[in-house]
């Protein structure tokens, strides 16, 4: 079994102890289907425990991947650095189990730690829903943003 980048895992050479395998895909995710709005930059990184108990391949330890996201109040482009440090997966093996591909489940891991609505930064501001300006680096003279709060208290305001 030859895939490259992936990691895979070999029953029969595996150590009765467990081991630790660490490095980095060839390449991060291939479908990003809704969430294109973030582009994986590179391979995952990985740090994984595996251990054999019985029937079952116990995989555990920490995987990442960066990405170049667009933010999703201002648009802006910005590097995100996705970790998860509990990745955990178990696998059946039988007689019959020569190779375990673990790939797609940390593929699957960072998808699940990847925010689905990425800002450039915690404060980020946002364009003004008038004239479009980026409010993290303009100050326009629309006044402030007519959001569905301020919107009920200028109704309040009117009575
Ligand atoms: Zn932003
Ligand atoms: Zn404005």
């Amino acid at each position: 079994m030859e895939t490259p980048g992936h990691l895979i895992v070999d029953i029969a050479r595996l150590q009765p102890e467990g081991e630790i395998f660490s490095g980095e895909t060839a390449a991060g995710l291939m479908d990003m289907g809704a969430r294109a709005i973030c582009e994986p930059v590179g391979g995952i990184a990985y740090q994984i425990h595996v251990e054999q108990i019985g029937q079952e391949l116990l995989a555990r330890g920490r995987v990442s991947l960066g990405f170049r996201c667009a933010c999703s109040r201002c648009g802006e482009s910005f590097a995100l650095e996705v970790v998860e440090t509990a990745f955990f997966a178990d696998f059946e093996v039988t007689a019959g189990t020569e190779f375990v591909d673990l790939t797609p489940e940390m593929r699957e891991a960072i998808m699940l730690a990847l925010p689905g609505y990425p800002v450039c930064r915690e404060d980020c501001k946002g364009l003004c829903a008038r004239c479009g300006a980026n409010r993290n680096r303009e100050t326009c003279t629309c006044g402030p943003a007519l959001d569905g709060s301020w919107a009920a208290l200028d109704l309040l305001v009117k009575r």
